[in-house]
């Protein structure tokens, strides 16, 4: 047995496409325009039609493309964002950062992503934006959050680092990507996620063409016209390097993805009848990508499992081991909104397993034989 698992394999991926990248950044060293060269512009315009026809603006990483839609959509200091206690801290961090007011709900227990009805209650005078996290690759239920975000006439900034390429299906029976369905989609192209470039990276997508050139400009020092700055900015882009490796990987993400929810498949079925453990819930309103394949270890016995699994040279993550509103950073900032029970009791349960498009049979028979010998001897 390979005993050599990944989280993900990145050098597999590359190793799997190696003439086209090195054929891409050799054009780009001898191009020599590292900085806004011709492929970023491409990039962005490949990316829009895979969204769906969207207006796409690169930028420098994930973080970053949060930080500029607050900004374009003219946030001020004193508004509240609502976002979800489970998630990555980028999301709210920028909001505190900004000095606007991260005001944090409870997850579905099921998709573990918020939802209109515990959103609801936290809505106040000063509210002015819901960020969706479509956490471990499966979209938030947006219908509802859409109809409520309009209701009370609030932007919505959807956080897609983790679910690129996934589908929302309307009652009406219209299906959006996830990014496209809110004011503004922010996502990631840091190494591991579902589209990763070698380095940091970033984007950010909207409807709205005159949306589109505010975040074109905040991303660029606040210029429309070079020296000519209207409103104060930051400098983050999309390098020209990782646009050119982003174009050639774009084409396989359709295929990462098919390839991610079969290992998911499999998974699912050798861990079925294990007690103890729940298997991540597939929403039926959305594809799931997952970006990851994340257990619920119930009675305590995750840390537990994490470490005999370990010792079989088996890695395995928690995402994420405590809630926002106990992080010591937001320990003076935001609010807390609703019992928060679910978000508690995750952040002692998460086990997420290896899970990427190379990953082998072989390699997932290993790892859940582990496991029912963790849970049954
Ligand atoms: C990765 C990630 C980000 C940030 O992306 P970076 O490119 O690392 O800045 C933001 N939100 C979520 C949910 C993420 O998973």
């Amino acid at each position: 047995m390979d005993k050599n698992i990944q989280m993900v394999d990145l050098k597999i991926q590359y190793q799997n496409i190696e003439e086209e990248i090195d054929t891409a950044i050799k054009d780009v060293l001898t191009g020599a325009h590292y900085i806004n060269g011709p492929q970023v512009n491409e990039f962005e315009t490949n990316l829009g039609s895979f969204l769906g026809d969207v207006k796409v603006v690169g930028c420098a990483n994930g973080t970053d493309a949060l930080q500029i839609a607050f900004m374009a959509l003219g946030l001020k200091p004193g508004d509240e964002v609502i976002v979800p206690s489970f998630t990555y801290v980028a999301t709210a961090e920028v909001i505190g950062l900004l000095g606007l007011i991260p005001v944090m709900v409870d997850v579905d227990p099921f998709t573990f992503n918020i939802t209109a009805e515990l959103i609801e209650p936290a809505i106040t005078s000063k509210t002015k934006a819901i960020v969706p996290v479509h956490l471990f690759g499966q979209c938030a239920d947006m219908e509802p959050i859409i109809e409520l975000a309009k209701k009370h006439g609030l932007k919505i900034v959807e956080d897609t680092a983790q679910a690129l390429s996934a589908v929302y299906t309307f009652s009406d029976g219209r299906s959006l990507k996830a990014g496209t369905m809110g004011d503004i989609g922010c996502t990631s192209f840091f190494p591991s996620k579902n589209l990763g470039c070698f380095g940091d990276g970033g984007a950010l997508y909207t409807n709205d063409k005159l949306l589109a050139e505010q975040i074109k400009m905040v991303a660029n020092h606040g210029q429309r016209k070079k020296y000519y700055h209207e409103v104060l900015g930051i400098n983050s882009r999309l390098d020209t390097l990782q646009a050119a490796i982003l174009n050639v990987k774009l084409p396989y993400l359709k295929s990462y993805s098919e390839d991610r929810e079969k290992a998911a498949s499999f998974y699912d079925k050798g861990l079925q009848d294990i007690g103890g453990i729940t298997l991540p819930v597939r929403s039926p309103k959305s594809s799931h990508v997952f970006h990851q394949y994340t257990l619920r270890v119930a009675n305590g016995k995750r840390d537990e499992l994490q470490q005999f699994l370990k010792n079989q040279g088996i890695p395995s993550m928690i995402y994420y081991p405590l809630p926002l509103f106990e992080q010591e950073a937001f320990k003076n900032i935001g609010r807390v909104v609703g019992k928060q029970d679910i978000t508690i009791s995750l952040c002692k349960e998460v086990l997420s397993l290896p899970i990427h498009p190379e990953i082998t049979q072989e390699t997932q028979e290993y790892i859940i034989n582990q496991i029912k010998t963790f849970f049954n001897g």
